[in-house]
């Protein structure tokens, strides 16, 4: 079977929730976390999603990198191309949203697409244009106040109209809620109006599988990852995806098992905690490397515990901790020894023998799949939501859950391991 879906997303997290929500929807998927030279997909492979960084990247920078990705998977055979966002449409006066979805669109000969960041089951909606998270207009959340994409506008029709040249108009809830047909007369007449842009009104996930279906012949969608649980069925429906395909299935990786915690957000402290009560852990401390101390010395630390099971690595620390190194050793240095650090690491346990890692921290993950040379990763079942297991493509291939700080339940950590295959 061909591949059939090409996605780009804007940041790395990002493209792992998209993956699994693809999965969920019966698609056998591998993320890239580089282009590979040459066009090919393993044979079994339904979607590519290619997980780039150019959220806030320079324009200029974020358009080459994303028609790079176009190129490739062109190249690859790909039907039908996804631009994912965030679902709380993070991006600045100039872009890059308006900006990647132009350089797409161009490359691809077409002129028209919908914008639909929607995600009820985050709590994303969209009503008459405007973004809400929860019972709030975008603007009037903490978003309003993010260093580097403050989002003051819940307008989806304005934040974007500043980001392209191109109209923006709307599909509203009173088309929407009339289903498939509807959706698709209104884009007929947008277009012919010369919209290249349609914003798209969400409440439920019913209306998200309407408006996926109605996408049904656009070159291009972009949206977040709620958007994605419609298209499937249009290759379903093509009879060009089994009906009764499992789509999560990864092969068994054995070996030892540890977990690497980067982040310092409030559920990765809590998941450190519940998992440091039962297994051991190191607390490797941004200071103490500042010092010269040697992240070799962890290695030998986890060496002879890693028989009795999963062993814990983290930097993570409380919010006052984190403050005094970053006081004591500028914000960046602090995060650059950590990441550091834990990139060796990674590459020192799985030299002893690790074949299964959790990850948590988006940064930190980057950090350590770069260090391990992962390039691709088969997308497995959902641990918790946003986060699959993965199997990575490559020798040897290594059992990974790699969760952004924020996500997953107390006892993540734990779950994890059951889950992966
Ligand atoms: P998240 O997904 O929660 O944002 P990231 O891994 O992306 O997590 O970012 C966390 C950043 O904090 C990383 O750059 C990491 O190196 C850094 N860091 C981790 N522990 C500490 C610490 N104790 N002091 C200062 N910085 C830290």
């Amino acid at each position: 079977m061909p591949l059939l879906l090409g996605c780009i997303a804007d940041d790395f997290t990002g493209a792992t929730d998209l993956c699994n929500m693809l999965v969920r929807h019966g698609m056998r998927v591998v993320q890239l976390l580089e282009l590979p030279e040459e066009p090919e997909t393993p044979a079994d492979v339904d979607a590519v999603t290619v997980a780039l960084k150019i959220r806030t990247c320079p324009v200029e920078e974020a358009r080459e990198r994303a028609l790079a990705a176009l190129a490739w998977l062109r190249g690859a055979g790909a039907r039908q191309f996804f631009f994912k966002y965030c679902s709380t449409f993070d991006s600045t006066e100039r872009g890059n949203i308006g900006p990647v979805a132009d350089a797409l669109l161009d490359a691809l000969g077409a002129d028209f697409t919908i914008a639909c960041p929607a995600f009820p089951e985050t709590g994303r909606t969209v009503y008459q244009g405007h973004l809400f998270v929860g019972d709030r207009l975008l603007s009037d959340t903490h978003m309003r106040h993010h260093p580097l994409t403050p989002m003051t506008d819940s307008n989806l029709l304005r934040v974007l109209g500043r980001q392209t040249p191109h109209r923006v108009g709307l599909v509203d809830y009173a088309v929407v809620r009339r289903g498939e047909d509807a959706i698709r007369s209104r884009f007929a007449a947008l277009r012919a109006e010369g919209v290249r842009y349609a914003v798209t009104d969400v409440l439920h996930d019913g209306h998200l599988l309407e408006l996926g279906h109605a996408c049904r012949d656009l070159p291009l969608v972009t949206g977040g990852s709620g958007i994605a649980m419609g298209l499937p069925d249009n290759f379903r429906a093509a009879g060009m995806l089994a009906a009764d395909r499992r789509a999560d299935a990864l092969p068994a990786v054995r070996g030892q098992e540890a977990v690497l915690a980067g982040s310092c957000s409030a559920a990765t402290l809590e998941q450190i905690r519940r998992f440091a009560a039962h297994r051991p852990a190191f607390f490797l401390d941004p200071l103490a490397l500042a010092e010269g101390f040697d992240p070799a010395e962890v290695v030998a630390w986890a060496k002879p515990r890693l028989a009795a099971g999963p062993v814990l690595i983290h930097a993570s620390a409380p919010p006052e901790a984190v403050r005094a190194a970053q006081e004591a050793l500028g914000r960046e240095r602090a995060g650059d020894l950590v990441e550091r650090a834990m990139a060796a690491i990674a590459r020192g346990l799985v030299e002893a023998g690790v074949r299964r890692l959790v990850v948590a921290g988006g940064e930190t993950s980057g950090a350590v799949c770069t260090a391990l040379g992962i390039r691709a990763l088969r997308i497995g079942p959902q641990i918790a939501p946003g986060v699959p297991a993965t199997v990575s493509l490559g020798h040897p291939p290594l059992a990974l859950a790699l969760k952004s700080g924020n996500f997953g339940g107390p006892d993540f950590f734990l779950e994890a391991f059951r889950v992966m295959p």
